[in-house]
């Protein structure tokens, strides 16, 4: 039985970046799981998949947004200068996965 909340049939999916149906599988990104449980997925076709080298990035990208919040935290709550020190080392290393991301 069809759902009729996807109009009852098959919907193919679209490409995020290029809009075009998918004719064969690309890829799926899968976002962080909602309050509710869901996850959001977003289609690529082959095109425009995520290489492992991207997924690295994005990975390396993550852990050091992970680091910089932690380490303002540290910093924005202790007088102790290595607090400071290791905030700016974070932010060094945040900038670099950042461009790194941005220069695929
Ligand atoms: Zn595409």
């Amino acid at each position: 039985m069809a759902d009729v909340a996807d109009g009852g049939g098959m919907i193919s999916p679209v490409c995020m970046v290029c809009e075009q149906e998918l004719t064969e599988s690309g890829g799926i990104l899968l976002g962080p799981p909602e309050a509710d449980g869901r996850v959001q997925k977003t289609h690529l076709c082959a095109a425009h998949a995520p290489t492992a080298a991207d997924l690295v990035q994005f990975a390396a990208f993550t852990a050091a947004r992970h680091t910089l919040t932690a380490a303002r935290a540290r910093a924005s709550n202790s007088p102790d200068p290595a607090a400071r020190t290791a905030q700016s080392r974070a932010w060094v290393d945040y900038r670099g996965a950042l461009s790194a991301l941005g220069a695929r």
